[in-house]
Order: structure tokens, then C-alpha cells, then sequence
């Protein structure tokens, strides 16, 4: 079964007898369904399904069929620093990145990280990955992104972004008009956003950005409600000039007020939410109790593989754990006592993939185990784990047992790209050469000295470094004590 000639010449396959995972908005559950993929579709969804001759069959009994799922916030070329920065606060995350090692990045680096960053996708489940690329120094580098990500059998959405120059200024630029031009093709498989923050200068620098994003016809992706960088003045900038759009994803949205989630809720836009990043970086609490109080749409994502893996079933289990956290503190506070948890599994599951397709725009064909859709699609499944049965709760069982490596079968597009827990046509030691080549790079750029440093940075005492940007002097005051 797993030699993977069998899955190469387009040949329909169905996944045979699994628990299949809707996720179709009624949240049907088959407790023993088929699902059958022709081409890049699902073409059939039941029991016991007849299906063409010449089908692989792939025996999904013991396990679980579900939609593959979708990060709407990923730093894809810092995976080539995987784990460096396991102990950073948000404020060294800035100093190293922003203002002092992230230049040293050459276009090949940026091709590093993304290409093992990809391939830690797919093997995860995580069909459809947005790469918040914000080392995008040049269009070199932007052509790097894009030759990794397309080297690689996933779905992706590349949001283009720059830390080092003004929003203004990278996105009227005439080289990156011609990169649009030449590498955004409307490719089902490359999906397109521009990656910026709003810093909340009176000035409003950012509009220029925006206006080229709306000219593009493009959703914009920004780091907002993030402590001490990016909070309500620029959502209510972006919604003075009428640049809060259904389309548009705010990142993280932790340190927000009322009046901002009124306005994200009144214009349709969505929230990326980061648990592990926001528990240990510093952006603010992770925010999905409120944006349940507000009904703002939901997505998960996982930030950065220089903290943290790109594994959504992390994220998954963090976010029901810091929204019933939150909740029994609250009660705790006024005596009283949770009976009932208001977040379930089943919805964190729902903002894994169908929650992720919807903050994309791709609602109507990904997200969801229905039969039209694109197959993109996991089983979970893993003979060999005293942690696979019983399976009881599906939902709890996605949410709280199962991790990556129960991760047995991946289809993207209707193509096997993982099965039997083993990656289909991914050099996965040419990847890692590449990486080590980036690793040495970085590594004697820096010398020894920083580089060991540099998994504790200094924080440079002349600078508030709560804003990141040096396009811009602008500070808040309502974090330094005022
Ligand atoms: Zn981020």
C-alpha cells in the first residue's frame, strides 16, 4: 500500500470505513464512512461506496477522515532557526529579527525555511498553510518564497510582507508590481494577501499598503491587538478610511478593546488566533473568549517555528485550554463555579479547517468533507499507538489525544502526499542540506559569540522596543506607564 507509484498516475481513492469528520456545518459524523476522491474533488461520501475500477483503496477503519487543516498565520522562513528561540520574549523576538539578524537572510535562506516549513505542513495534516513572509527584503527574495512553497505538494497562500521598509514604500515599489505579475498566476494553489501592521501613527503611513491591496483585488493580514506594537488606534485608522473588509484576518487580536471587536465583528473580518504564541510571547491573553462574546469569526495558527512547531493539533488543545482557563478564573473571581465548559471540542475542530477556509475566502471549496469540494484531507489513524482506541468523542479524540505523528494518510488536491505515516515525493534529506546551509550562513555571519547570545538577547536600553518598525517613531503611550 504504501509504494507510492500506485498513487502517482491520478488513480481515484477512497479512504475506506474511517470515522469521517464533516465538518459541513451540521457536523455530521459517519461513524463508518467512505469518502472517494476523483481527480482533485470528493466525489462521494457514505457506506460501503461502489467505486470505479482501478481505485486505491486506503483502509481507514480504527481511525479518523477529516478536512485537512488550515494555518492562517505562519512565518514559514523562520523555520530554518527552528526551536532558537524556545526562551524569547516578544520584545527579543523584535530585537533579533527585526532590528538586528533578520538582514542577514539571503533569497536561499528565505528557500530554506519555507521548504522545511512546507514540508512540516503536509506531513502534519496541514494542507493549506499562509506564509506571513515579512523577510521579504526583495523581490529575490519573494521569488525564493514562492520556489519553495511550490516545490513542495501543499496549498499555500503567500502574504507578502517586508519588516525592513515602510508598507508605503515595498508595496508601490515597480519591482513588486512585476513579481505580482510574474508569480501570483491565480494558481488554485498559491493563494495571495499583503502581510503589514498598523502601528497607530495619526499619520496613517500604512494607507499607501492598503490602497495597493485594494487595487490588487488582495485581503491584507495584520499583526493587530498585539501588546505594546499594534493595538486600537490602528483598527480604528483602518476603519476611518474604510479599510476593514470581510476579507480582511487580524493576527493574534489580544489586546483589544470593546470598540475593536465591535468593529472587526461589524465588518466581517476574522481573527487568526495564536494560543502558544500569545501564552509565551506576550501579545495579550489568547483572545477567543472574547471574539466568542463578540461572534467574530475564528481561525488557528501557529505563528512561528522559532518558538513553536506547525502543528495545528497544538493549537487545537492550547486554545481550549486558555479559553476554559480564562473562563474558570473568571468564575473563580466572583465565587462561583463553572458547571458546564462553553467552548467544545467539536468547535476548535471547526476553526482548524472549516474556521481557516473562511478566513481565506475559500469556503465554498475548502474546509469541509463534502462531496464537490477539494480533496484536501487527513486520516488519523495509527495501529501502533495505545492511543488511537477507544474512540469515543472524534472531536475530543482530534482535540486532546491524537498529534502529528498519528497523522497516517494526506491528500492536497486530490493527490496522496503522505500514507502509512511516510511523506510521497519529498526529499526530505535534500531539505535538510539546505537548512544546514542557511544554519552555517547565519551562523558565521553572527559569530559564535552572538549566535549563543542570541537565544537570550539583550534588549537595547536607549530604544522602546515596543514598536518594532523604523519606518515610523510612533509609540503608544498606553504601555509605558502613562
Ligand atoms: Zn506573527
Amino acid at each position: 500500500m504504501s509504494d507510492p507509484k500506485e498513487f502517482a498516475a491520478g488513480r481515484p481513492v477512497v479512504l475506506r470505513g474511517g470515522t469521517v469528520l464533516t465538518m459541513d456545518g451540521a457536523e455530521q459524523v459517519l461513524p463508518r464512512g467512505d469518502v472517494l476522491v476523483v481527480d482533485d474533488r470528493i466525489a462521494a461520501i457514505g457506506p460501503a461506496l461502489a467505486v470505479p475500477e482501478g481505485t486505491v483503496e486506503i483502509d481507514a477503519s480504527d481511525g479518523v477522515v477529516m478536512p485537512g487543516m488550515i494555518d492562517t498565520h505562519r512565518h514559514m522562513w523562520q523555520t530554518a532557526m527552528r526551536g532558537y528561540g524556545a526562551d524569547w520574549t516578544l520584545t527579543q523576538y523584535f530585537v533579533w529579527y527585526y532590528l538586528e539578524s533578520g538582514r542577514h537572510f539571503r533569497p536561499e535562506d528565505i528557500y530554506a525555511g519555507n521548504l522545511l516549513a512546507a514540508i512540516e505542513a503536509i506531513d502534519a495534516g496541514v494542507t493549506t498553510t499562509v506564509d506571513w513572509s515579512h523577510g521579504l527584503q526583495t523581490t529575490q527574495h519573494a521569488d525564493a518564497a514562492v520556489d519553495a512553497l511550490q516545490a513542495v505538494p501543499g496549498r499555500f497562500v503567500l502574504a507578502y510582507g517586508n519588516i525592513a521598509q515602510a508598507p508605503a514604500a515595498w508595496t508601490t515599489a515597480p519591482e513588486f508590481r512585476d513579481f505580482v505579475g510574474r508569480r501570483i498566476t491565480g494558481d488554485d494553489m498559491l493563494g495571495f494577501q499583503l502581510a503589514f501592521d498598523v502601528t497607530g501613527d495619526p499619520t496613517f503611513p500604512e494607507k499607501p499598503a492598503f490602497e495597493v491591496a485594494r487595487g490588487l483585488g488582495v485581503a491584507v493580514t495584520t499583526h493587530a491587538g498585539v501588546w505594546g506594537a499594534t493595538n486600537d488606534d490602528g483598527i480604528r485608522l483602518m476603519h476611518d478610511h474604510g479599510f476593514m473588509a470581510p476579507e480582511t484576518v487580524y493576527v493574534h487580536a489580544a489586546t483589544l478593546s470593546a470598540d475593536s471587536y465591535h468593529r472587526i465583528a461589524a465588518t466581517g473580518g476574522s481573527v487568526s488566533v495564536s494560543t502558544e504564541s500569545e501564552q509565551s510571547a506576550g501579545q495579550g491573553y489568547p483572545p477567543t473568549w472574547a471574539l466568542r462574546a463578540h461572534g467574530i469569526p475564528v481561525s488557528l495558527s501557529m505563528d512561528t517555528s522559532v518558538w513553536w512547531s506547525g502543528d495545528l493539533f497544538s493549537a487545537m488543545r492550547t486554545t481550549l485550554g486558555a479559553d476554559r482557563s480564562r473562563e474558570h478564573l473568571e468564575a473563580h473571581a466572583k465565587g462561583e463555579t463553572v458547571t458546564h465548559a462553553a467552548l467544545r471540542a467539536e468547535q476548535v475542530v471547526g476553526w482548524a479547517t472549516r474556521g481557516g477556509a473562511r478566513a481565506l475566502g475559500r469556503d465554498l471549496d475548502l474546509g469541509s468533507v463534502e462531496v464537490g469540494k477539494k480533496a484536501d484531507l487527513v486520516l488519523i489513524k495509527n495501529d501502533h499507538s495505545p492511543v488511537m482506541f477507544p474512540l469515543l468523542n472524534p472531536y475530543g479524540h482530534v482535540a486532546f489525544q491524537a498529534q502529528r505523528g498519528d497523522v497516517h494518510t494526506v491528500l492536497v488536491n486530490g493527490r496522496v502526499v503522505k500514507h502509512d505515516h511516510r511523506l510521497l515525493g519529498v526529499d526530505l534529506a535534500a531539505a535538510r542540506r539546505t537548512v544546514e546551509q542557511t544554519v552555517e550562513h547565519l551562523r558565521s555571519t553572527l559569530g559564535e559569540e552572538a549566535w549563543e547570545k542570541g537565544m537570550n538577547p539583550d534588549v537595547p536600553e536607549t530604544t522602546i522596543l515596543d514598536n518594532p518598525y523604523t519606518y515610523t517613531d510612533y509609540h503608544s503611550a498606553g504601555t509605558h506607564g502613562s
